[in-house]
């Protein structure tokens, strides 16, 4: 079994799973003789390659709980997640030692050690990744750990408010493991390769680490080249069969391929688990072209991630495909152990496919409270349940359909509007390459819909088109009142569309 990454230079490196192994032990017992203690923070700052996955289980494997920081950040975010977790040491890219300059003054580390990601030795003043594994002498034996002690923590990406920590168990994390392996779900084999593609600091890598070792499957990171072409790349140089990140990514590719067609041979069908935001079911059917099988999955940083698998239940094999699709654009059923309910105050909504109400999770790998933040805690029920703030409705088949995060919906004169369905929508219209909605202050109403268009290069389309193209599907009153062209939409550190920096832009929007 093998690791391969790329460099910053787009060489590619590559190791087997024995080298992964001796190198995280090697970590695991420098981290030791340097003094680590159980449950000490090690916070990385590193891209998708090797030595972040060293981190991901020789950290663990020392006690230690590993802390991954989202290079993405602002330095202040940065810093105050570094002061909040009380990092103990910090393992960085050479390539992000300027992203640790912007917040190290504010910030207590004992020891930072650098990786030589580009191929350069550490600058003066650092210690060096390499010699600090270097003096592991291989005499090392496994301390003690308890299944529910603390292995890791991942801070929320920030999309709605203040950064909190989520605290993985070593129980939950082999938990997880094995529900992200089943077939139906991520459906990690021996037989396959996975391409991360998600970065490996956002929600705990979405598990992957852990399950492609627990499993024995070919890992294939992206380094910092996170665009379509590097990815279509490295799946069809490595025979990539899973390959996971957000629906923008899936955008990017799919505008890839469009513009290039014949330039990419997929050597297989590639299953691609997707989720973070919603991704519309025009990208799933486009995808499926290509042979890029997308399967929907709902999950959250607080649910390590994966809480929900989508797809066709045997019983809708035979259905038209058109409904096929429309249940592939769901975020699907709970996950092995997981437990869902969509409720409304005390009450559980109706599974009629069509009453609103507000999601709660809970199961094994669900958090059960923010790291030090107990003003926090009524993000949970009495009774232990997650409350997601994401809106959702349910069906018999046990399916959930978000409909919003209900910070995103758009409440117009009383009612809401879903921005998800509306931008979903959009998406499918043949010139739109990216859409994104947001509620808008209005006088009479409240808020009114106002659509921020990506057109496809060299598309054309207006908003009387583009309005034409959605009042086939929606109510009058649920149409956006405005249609904005821009080049581009802000992403979070993670991709998703930034709309609370949408909703800032447009706040003084003045309607006709
Ligand atoms: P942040 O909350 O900072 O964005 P997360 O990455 O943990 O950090 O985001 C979790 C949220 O992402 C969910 O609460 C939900 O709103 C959204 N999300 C995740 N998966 C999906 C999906 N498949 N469809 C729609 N929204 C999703």
């Amino acid at each position: 079994m093998e690791v391969v990454w790329r460099r910053p230079d787009r060489s590619v490196g590559r190791y087997t799973f024995g080298d992964l192994y001796r190198r995280a032990r090697a970590l695991a017992e420098a981290l030791t003789r340097a003094g680590l203690k159980k449950g000490d923070r090690v916070a990385t700052l590193m891209w998708n390659h090797s030595a972040h996955l060293e981190t991901y289980l020789g950290v663990p494997c020392a006690g230690g709980v590993l802390h991954t920081l989202n290079l993405r950040l602002h330095a202040s975010e940065l810093a105050f997640i570094v002061n909040h977790a009380a990092d103990r040491y910090l393992i960085v890219d050479d390539v992000l030692l300027p992203c640790l300059e912007s917040f190290r003054r504010d910030v207590k580390l004992e020891r930072v050690f650098v990786v030589p990601y580009s191929g350069n030795p550490a600058p003066a003043g650092f210690e060096d990744y390499e010699a600090f594994l270097g003096g592991a002498t291989g005499q090392f034996a496994y301390p003690a750990i308890d299944e529910n002690d603390a292995a890791a923590m991942c801070f929320t990406s920030g999309t709605t408010g203040r950064p909190k920590g989520v605290v993985y168990s070593h129980r939950s994390i082999v938990l997880h493991s094995f529900a992200e392996a089943v077939k139906d779900s991520f459906g990690l084999g021996h037989h396959d390769v996975v391409l991360a593609v998600a970065p490996m600091f956002h929600a705990n890598a979405w598990g992957l680490p852990f399950t492609a070792a627990m499993v024995g499957t070919k890992i294939v990171l992206l380094g910092a080249h996170m665009d379509a072409e590097s990815i279509l790349q490295m799946i069809v140089s490595e025979g990539v069969t899973i390959a996971c990140g957000v629906p923008t990514i899936w955008l990017g590719v799919l505008d890839e391929l469009e513009r290039n067609p014949g330039k990419w041979k997929l050597p297989n069908i590639v299953r691609a688990p997707c989720g973070g935001s919603a991704p519309p079911e025009s990208l799933i059917r486009a995808l499926d072209r290509h042979g890029i099988h997308l399967v929907h999955l709902w999950g959250m940083t607080e649910t390590s991630p994966l809480a929900t698998t989508g797809g066709i239940r045997a019983h809708m094999r035979e259905w038209p495909m058109d409904e096929q699709y429309k249940v592939r654009a769901r975020q699907g059923w709970a996950s092995p152990f997981v437990e869902l309910r969509v409720t409304r105050g005390e009450h559980e909504v109706l599974r009629d496919a069509t009453t609103a109400g507000d999601l709660e999770v809970r199961g094994p790998w669900v958090a059960s409270g923010y790291y030090n933040a107990p003003e926090e805690q009524s993000r949970w029920t009495p009774d232990g349940w997650f409350r997601t703030g994401d809106v959702a409705t349910w069906d018999d088949d046990g399916y959930i359909k978000l409909v919003d995060r209900s910070k995103d919906l758009i409440k117009s004169g009383g009612e809401w509007i879903s921005s998800v369905d509306l931008e979903n929508a959009l998406m499918g219209h043949p010139a739109v390459k990216e859409a994104a909605v947001v509620g808008v202050p209005h006088p009479k109403w409240a808020e009114r819909p106002l659509a921020v268009v990506v057109l496809k290069d060299g598309a054309a389309a207006t908003a009387e088109e583009l309005r034409a193209f959605l009042a086939a599907r929606f109510a009058k009153w649920q149409l956006p009142d405005a249609f904005v062209f821009e080049s581009a939409i802000p992403r979070t550190s993670v991709g998703k569309f930034l709309k609370s920096r949408l909703r800032d832009q447009f706040a003084g929007w003045k309607w006709e």
